[in-house]
């Protein structure tokens, strides 16, 4: 097939841009395991204040930068407290474990989202020798398999009055934090005040090949620079990479808007499409849906796969497709045609959208 492939099942599988490899190209770089590569600062420093926090630390994944966290925010005995469908906890393997021997309380949470009651209710009494430790709470924003679903203000507000009273840390998985943040219009100097420490991952939407940032106090990111050194972290001429970083920064932030249009539109034709059961609500750049009984995904995806298009199968007969900075209209049109072929024959009623309460 001569049309180029369409892949729906990630924003990691971006291409840097011509741009992009330019600025890595030109980048100055130092050994930054001696904190001495100027790109690499520069990224460090450019995200930690547009969060409105002190200090960042350039990693190789979000995966390292939230388990860097973790380990630093705890300690054997511990707790962390997070939703059940976490990152953290289930897509790390099992890594809050293997790292920092802690204990995780898993929240059933509202499409990934948990509320401050819940939290709350999850804090384990003090002075009883039965107990771990509860001294961090993970939040995910957005939520990967509530199907990008944002937090509000409020909430976040509500959760980190909760961590300052009863003295636990708050940690921010932002892998998609700017997907967030252009959807609700929320401020990322904002989040400083609430976060702990926040992990951004720069190979997602914002289309950067490697990296993620883990920003918090000076203290806190000094401790972690030697906890990425001991998990084999520590980068050299890391300013390359880095300089693809704040390249997506200064252009790919604001774009987000079209991947979150576009995944609107997508949405819109699978709920009218009589083999898809349920969509998630979409509220950034990821569409969530099942598919009826008598479409196998297997079936689904080899037919998507034979018109050149990719997506990834999320659980019994749940599908995810992803907008990215590689999807563009014409794209979306390709797909919106095949969705629709898939249909011609099958009885034309169409079922309706809403929220799934289990994966
Ligand atoms: C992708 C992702 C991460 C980190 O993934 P890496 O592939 O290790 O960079 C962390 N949290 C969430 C919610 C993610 O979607």
């Amino acid at each position: 097939m001569s049309e180029p492939l369409i892949d729906l099942r990630s924003d990691t599988v971006t291409r840097p841009s011509a741009a992009m490899l330019e600025a890595m190209l030109r980048a100055p770089v130092g050994d930054d395991v001696y904190e001495e590569d100027p790109t690499v600062r520069e990224l460090e420093e450019t995200a930690a204040a547009r969060f409105g926090l002190e200090a960042g630390l350039f990693c190789p994944s979000g995966t390292m930068t939230n388990q860097i966290a973790i380990k630093a925010h705890t300690e054997p005995l511990s707790e962390v407290i997070c939703e059940q469908t976490a990152h953290v906890y289930l897509w790390e393997v099992g890594g809050i474990a293997f790292h920092s021997g802690a204990s995780v309380a898993l929240l059933p949470g509202d499409r990934g989202r948990v509320t401050a009651a819940q939290v709350e209710a999850a804090i384990r009494p003090a002075n009883n020798v039965h107990y771990p430790t509860s001294n961090l709470i993970c939040l995910e924003n957005t939520s990967n398999r509530g199907g990008g679903s944002c937090y509000s203000l409020e909430t976040i507000a509500s959760i980190a009055e909760v961590a300052q009273r009863r003295g636990l840390a708050l940690h921010l998985d932002g892998a998609r934090v700017f997907n967030a943040l252009v959807a609700t219009g929320q401020d990322a100097a904002e989040y400083g005040k609430y976060f702990d420490s926040i992990s951004v991952c720069l190979s997602k939407g914002l289309g950067a090949p490697v990296g993620s940032v883990l920003l918090g106090s000076k203290a806190f990111v000094h401790k972690c620079r030697r906890i990425r050194k001991v998990m084999g972290g520590g980068m050299r001429q890391a300013g390359i990479l880095a300089a693809a970083g704040l390249y997506a920064l200064q252009h790919n932030v604001a774009r987000l808007a079209d991947d979150h249009r576009r995944a609107q539109q997508l949405g819109a034709v699978l709920a009218a499409q009589p083999y898809v059961a349920e969509v998630l609500p979409i509220e950034t750049n990821l569409a969530i849906f099942r598919l009826q009984d008598d479409m196998p995904a297997d079936t689904f995806l080899a037919a998507l796969e034979q018109q050149g298009i990719r997506a990834s199968s999320f659980g019994p007969q749940m599908i995810r497709f992803v907008t990215h900075l590689d999807v563009d209209d014409p794209m979306v049109e390709r797909v919106t045609q095949a969705l629709q072929a898939l249909s011609v024959g099958a009885p034309g009623a169409t079922t309706p959208s809403g929220s799934l309460s289990a994966y």
